[in-house]
């Protein structure tokens, strides 16, 4: 396989998303304005953030207490959480919420609603009309780190982009799969990671 020019289709990959991949347009999520005071990380916008994904600030702060390991607690618009993580770490956090909470399960619009039925929270879609039980989170969380740059990684490419490469989801990142087939299952190589999007490179087929 030729030598990709990584930085180049990450680039591309940005380009894709932020002007013709309507669902994530739909989804405007500012970056998340992360500071620090002593060990305190503090997301200076997380109030921003939830009003775009418009779930409860509650829930999602368990959600991101639970991923962290670590207490995390709203002040006004800002989050905090007792430990220093960077602004990647945040992003992928809130993405996996997103992917688990938010974006349909069949159609992938954030066009959705959350429902109790009896015993089980539904993730109802405006969109589409599909009603899917919650995903667990045990079902897409592992205790290893969730993505990085230089390691391999198994994924599947769910669809195929604007310039004809593959795209994977895994744990809330969106992976490019350059030669990717949809519905492949490849081993690749993270060769590039930027904002919840990794460039990869596939190993074997
Ligand atoms: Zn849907």
């Amino acid at each position: 396989m030729s030598e990709y020019d990584y930085e180049e289709l990450l680039k591309k990959a940005e380009g894709t998303f932020s002007k013709s991949d309507k669902r994530e347009m739909r989804l405007k999520i500012p970056d998340p304005e992360v500071l620090y005071e002593g060990k305190t990380t503090i997301v200076r916008n997380f109030g921003d953030i939830i009003e775009v994904i418009s779930r409860d600030s509650n829930q999602v702060t368990k959600f991101l207490t639970k991923e962290f390991g670590i207490g995390a607690s709203i002040s006004g618009k800002r989050l905090m959480i007792n430990k220093k993580v960077t602004q990647d770490e945040v992003i992928s956090k809130i993405n996996k919420y997103i992917e688990i909470y938010v974006k349909c399960y069949e159609c992938g619009s954030p066009d959705t609603e959350i429902k109790r039925e009896g015993r089980v929270d539904l993730l109802i879609c405006k969109a589409c009309g599909s009603q899917n039980p919650i995903k667990l989170s045990r079902d897409i969380k592992t205790s290893e780190a969730d993505m990085e740059e230089g390691k391999e990684y198994t994924v599947t490419v769910s669809e195929i982009g604007h310039s004809g490469e593959g795209k994977a989801s895994y744990k809330g990142y969106t992976v490019i799969v350059p030669g990717g087939k949809k519905g492949e299952t490849v081993r690749v190589l993270i060769k590039k990671m930027r904002r919840g999007v990794a460039i990869a490179e596939v190993l074997k087929k």
